[in-house]
């Protein structure tokens, strides 16, 4: 297949007509021989004119003059041998062939808006022109078709009129709960203009600043073209955005996408330059009796009831060729990627650690939401030391690590460690000498009881004075009754029993009844945490007065249980001769051969890598090892339970966590409205 491609312009530069490239035409001559030559099809001489296969499935045509046409002959003083004048530019044919290669491969773009007037008649004018002006609404919108027609007839109304007012508002319900809803809603003022008014519901990461820009938007998109508008609006954040957008106009991709929802606020802008709009939005202080903000704040409450929502559709950008990321398929992400990034990977984090085999002493606890996260993080993140950094808080936040994640080098975790060191067997308590020496036995040891009970009721009226004394709730009349119900303060020797006689091939497991030696652990249980929930009304008094009670708590319970046991933990290893300094030269004097298991002979060094490999992977697959990774917790799916929270409804994840504990059945709603909603992928 001969094949014709444009003439290289150099040759027609000394033409004076050819000045603008816009005119400059499009001559075709042969082409000689190029790197699309397909060889396969010319078998015998590859030096002939090249050949192109191509599957194609449609062909688009365009007209070239007449030999005998003026045109055509114009250019006969090129000498060229054979040409063809195209009689389109070639820019224009360009053009043409990336639209049909968009619409063969269904991405929809905005053709630009033509305002250049046909010799037509007035009416289809007006037509062309409502056509035009409502394009943004057909295609920028994600919602139900009526809602775009009730834009539409919106738009046709407005079309006279130029100076228009509009009173806007948004309203959030619930936000941070699964029962979020957005609404928004406007109406025109202008007593000139029809005083037509709307309203509408959104989805995903709700907001009032998310709210308040919608309705702003859907009032750009009915407003003619040069259209000058006031909007009067509540939202200090919304008027802050748009002045300092208008004020730079250019900025940078990487700028822009940070901007949250930044698919409404690109659309706003777009609007306003493609449809010449003039934009004051001004603000008017909410609830403060004006008619017309009572009104739209009337509409916004109407339009959260809407179960038919409306979104962005971010192919509307489709020129833009900046990569968007979307969350599980469902909608874009419109704010700022990097920062929220943290949701995801914070929870799926969480997700891994609980599930570590290492926690199964408190599996029970976990499952049943008896720790409360948010102030054991506090907690365990709680300095205090007067500087930001010691080997002082270095040594505290480790100890609280591990004790909380049961991996305090107790017997059988040293007995791992230094195989050689320690002494074959069950190493036991060395206080009660019955159960063997593990984290989880720490608050179990009968050797601690008699310590323990006097300091529970020591720390029981503790809490009911510092309650009684700086309680800020209005009710307060239960205290001691509920304190003194509280587990939290008993000791039921009967229950740690039956615990500590778990038998052996299982592993013990921490009494839920006995909420106390969580604190043991660093854990901070919910019995405790609810008296400061419920007692307390400001957020950060709260957990001032919890870490300070809790600090002087753990504080002392750790004098009477773990330092005791170290001590004679200590005195133990001494009658072994174990020493410090013998554990701290331990790899040292270990040659590598007693580490590794030695290389047969026959395998080459080459090998080597994969045997390391191997090791590893057995290593992290021994489910002896107290690490190792099993789900014993909650299903690995959780921590996207919780990041779906997040971008439906808003609030931290951390809130889902704690507020949808591990229930599947909690998230069955949340699972049938992503169906729903799951707008159509085009
Ligand atoms: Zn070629
Ligand atoms: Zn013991």
């Amino acid at each position: 297949m001969e094949h014709y491609i444009p003439i290289n312009n150099s040759l027609l530069v000394n033409d004076p007509s050819f000045q603008s490239s816009r005119s400059s035409p499009l001559i075709l001559i042969p082409c000689m021989g190029c790197h699309l030559n397909d060889y396969s099809l010319v078998l015998q001489d590859a030096r002939i004119k090249c050949t192109i296969s191509i599957r194609i499935n449609r062909l688009s045509v365009f007209n070239i003059f007449h030999r005998s046409n003026q045109v055509h002959k114009r250019y006969a003083n090129l000498l060229l041998k054979k040409y063809f004048v195209s009689t389109k530019p070639l820019h224009f044919i360009r053009y043409s062939a990336h639209s049909i290669y968009l619409a063969q491969h269904n991405i929809n773009t905005i053709t630009p808006v033509h305002t250049s007037l046909s010799a037509n008649s007035q009416t289809s004018d007006n037509d062309d022109i409502i056509k035009q002006l409502t394009l943004p609404i057909q295609s920028a919108l994600l919602c139900k078709d009526f809602i775009k027609s009730s834009l539409i007839d919106i738009a046709k109304k407005f079309l006279p009129f130029t100076n228009f007012e509009f009173y806007s508002d948004g309203s959030v319900s619930n936000i941070g709960t699964i029962n979020s809803k957005s609404g928004f809603g406007w109406l025109q003022t202008n007593p000139s203009i029809p005083q037509l008014s709307f309203n509408g519901s959104t989805i995903f990461f709700p907001s009032s600043f998310k709210s308040e820009s919608l309705a702003i938007l859907t009032i750009l998109l009915v407003l003619p073209f040069y259209a000058t508008c006031h909007i009067y609006t509540d939202s200090q954040n919304c008027i802050d955005i748009f002045n300092q957008k208008l004020l730079s106009p250019t900025i940078s991709p990487r700028r822009r996408l940070k901007q949250n929802n930044f698919l409404i606020w690109d659309l706003i802008f777009w609007l306003i330059s493609h449809h010449h709009l003039t934009v004051h939005l001004v603000k008017v202080k909410g609830h403060s009796n004006n008619k017309g903000n009572d009104q739209a704040d009337a509409l916004a409450k109407k339009g959260r009831i809407s179960d038919d929502p409306i979104l962005i559709n971010h192919k509307f950008f489709q020129q833009s060729s900046l990569a968007l990321f979307n969350y599980n398929h469902i909608y874009i992400i419109d704010r700022n990627i990097r920062k929220w990034s943290d949701t995801p990977i914070q929870s799926r984090i969480f997700n891994m650690a609980v599930n570590n085999s290492s926690l199964s002493p408190i599996n029970h606890q976990i499952t049943h939401g008896d720790i409360d996260w948010h102030y054991t993080k506090q907690w365990i993140n709680f300095n205090p030391t007067d500087t930001p950094t010691s080997t002082k808080l270095r040594n505290i936040q480790s100890s609280k690590i591990k004790k909380s994640t049961f991996n305090h080098p107790t017997g059988n975790i040293l007995q791992r460690n230094y195989p050689d060191l320690y002494p074959l067997g069950r190493i036991n308590c060395t206080e009660c000498s019955f159960d063997e020496d593990t984290n989880s036995h720490i608050g179990l040891c009968p050797a601690h009881r008699s310590a323990i009970e006097p300091l529970l009721s020591k720390f029981k009226q503790k809490l009911i004075d510092l309650i009684k004394d700086e309680h800020t709730s209005s009710f307060s009349f239960d205290i001691e009754c509920r304190i003194n119900n509280s587990n939290m303060f008993k000791l039921l020797p009967n229950i740690l029993d039956t615990a500590r006689q778990a038998d052996p091939t299982t592993l013990i497991r921490i009494p839920r009844e006995q909420p106390w030696i969580l604190l043991l652990h660093h854990l901070i249980p919910r019995d405790l945490a609810v008296f400061f929930d419920n007692y307390f009304s400001k957020k950060n008094e709260r957990s001032r007065f919890l870490i300070q009670f809790v600090s002087e708590f753990i504080s002392e319970l750790t004098t009477i249980t773990w330092s005791s046991r170290s001590r004679s933990f200590k005195r133990w290893e001494k009658s072994l001769d174990i020493t410090l300094k013998k554990k701290k030269n331990y790899r040292k004097n270990k040659s590598p051969s007693r580490l590794q298991p030695p290389l047969s002979a026959d395998e080459t060094p080459l090998i080597a890598p994969f045997q390391r490999r191997r090791q590893y992977t057995r290593y992290y697959h021994n489910k002896v090892l107290p690490y190792f990774k099993q789900l014993v917790n909650i299903d690995v799916s959780a921590c996207i339970r919780w990041t779906t929270c997040n971008f439906l409804h808003s609030g931290t994840w951390e809130s889902y966590r704690d507020s949808l504990l591990f229930n599947l059945d909690q998230f069955s709603p949340i699972q049938s409205l992503l169906d729903s909603y799951n707008p159509p992928r085009t």
